[in-house]
This record gives structure tokens, sequence and C-alpha cells, in this order.
């Protein structure tokens, strides 16, 4: 019976690897996982890298290949200064509107081209959206994909201090927590999203959690832990 019920799980385990996405990793050590999703961006990154760097915080970085390829010099930055890197598409489309193998495998490999990786193979869908053929086709391509048990909504308009708020009432260890360090625009007419509030909001939760965690990549985060995997599954 032990042998069957050791098998039983094994085998769920790696179903859940196929099919299901970590969100947040059981964990008994005080560690966070701070992700930054749709840049780099050559204003907001270098000032988050900044921010992150006074309170010794590592973070995870789901990059756009279109705006990596525009900024390197951003993206190597981000690597010298200790931070991981993950695949966040070539365009940011919304994968549940993308329809065949063919079309998801263009927008992960054309990402992952421009992108030093490092051997690290984490994956974002754009805007959380997935269905059960797009997370099949990211297990083909050998990602690990990556959501989020935290977040504060910084792409709406808020004070930093309701952000904050909302960040360190929600954060605990093993927290898995999705902010960005730019918002994707689909065409350069849209507005700039400004990131300052969210900077101003980070500044709040480092200040205040810093003493009771310790902020690592998703890697690391990873290593002391075990993954939570949910069943995943967004559309617009
Ligand atoms: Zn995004």
């Amino acid at each position: 019976m032990k042998t069957k019920a050791a098998l039983r799980y094994i085998r769920k385990r790696s179903i859940s690897q196929v099919i299901d996405t970590i969100t947040q990793v059981r964990t008994g050590e005080p560690l966070v996982a701070l992700t930054f999703d749709d840049g780099p961006h050559p204003q907001f990154t270098p000032l988050l890298l900044d921010l992150l760097a006074q309170y010794e915080a590592k973070a995870t970085f789901f990059m756009v290949g279109k705006e990596a390829e525009k900024y390197p010099e951003v993206v190597q930055q981000v690597i010298n200064q200790g931070h991981a890197i993950g695949n966040h598409s070539w365009s940011h489309p919304s994968f549940v509107e993308l329809r065949s193998l063919a079309e998801w495998k263009v927008e992960v490999r054309q990402c992952e081209q421009v992108l030093n990786l490092n051997g690290l193979r984490l994956f974002r869908p754009p805007y959380g959206h997935q269905n059960m053929k797009s997370r099949l086709a990211l297990f083909f391509l050998r990602y690990k994909v990556v959501g989020w048990s935290v977040e504060a909504q910084d792409w709406v308009a808020q004070t930093p201090g309701e952000m904050a708020d909302r960040l360190i009432q929600q954060i605990k260890s093993g927290s898995i927590v999705l902010l960005h360090d730019a918002i994707y625009r689909s065409r350069m007419t849209e507005p700039q999203y400004d990131r300052q509030p969210m900077l101003e909001a980070l500044k709040i939760v480092l200040d205040t959690l810093s003493q009771q965690y310790r902020f690592v990549t998703l890697p690391t985060l990873l290593k002391n832990g075990r993954p939570v995997y949910k069943n995943w599954q967004r559309q617009a």
C-alpha cells in the first residue's frame, strides 16, 4: 500500500508539472519572491534596480522579448546585479487568443533568443491568460509556468500607500508577488504608465518587511521549498 501511495503521489506530481502552474512555494524559510513583468524599461527598470540594491533584495524579471531587444544594456544590468530573468513572450499577446503550437512556439522562442536565460526556463503567460492547450505547449517547450499568489493591481491608479498596504497584508513566506517595472503597450500611441507609485509602494514594503523576510529570486525560493501547483485557466 505504501508503495502504491508513493507511486500515486509521484504520478500526481508529474501530472501537475505538466498541466498546472506554480503559484507559490511551501517553505519553512522566511523567503519571498518579487517578480516584475513587462520590462525592461529604460527609465523605470534602473530605478527599480537601485531600490532593490538598497535593501539587498533580489527579484525575478519576466521580460518581453521585443523590449529586451531594444534595451540590451538594461537586461545586462539586471543580470549583473544578480537577479533572475524569465520569459514573458516576444510581443505580449494573450496566449488564449493564439491557436496553434506553431504560434506559441514563435512567441516563446523569439523571446528566448534575445534573453540571456542562463538555463533558467521560467515562463509567465501575458495577462496571466492560459488554457490547457497553451499550458501543454509550454510543457513541450520545456518551461515551468509561474503565476503568482500576491498582487496589488499595480496597473490600476492608486496611491503608493494603498498599494503597499495590499502587498503587506498578503505577503507571507513562500509568496510569489506580481508587480510591473513597465506596463506593456500594444501600440506606442497608448499613454505611458507611470511606475513611480509602484516604486514608492515597493519602498514602503521593503522598509516594513525587510527585517522579517528575505527577498530572493524564484530559483532561490524554489530551491528552498516545494512549489505549490494550481490549475490555472484564465481568459480575458
Ligand atoms: Zn505582462
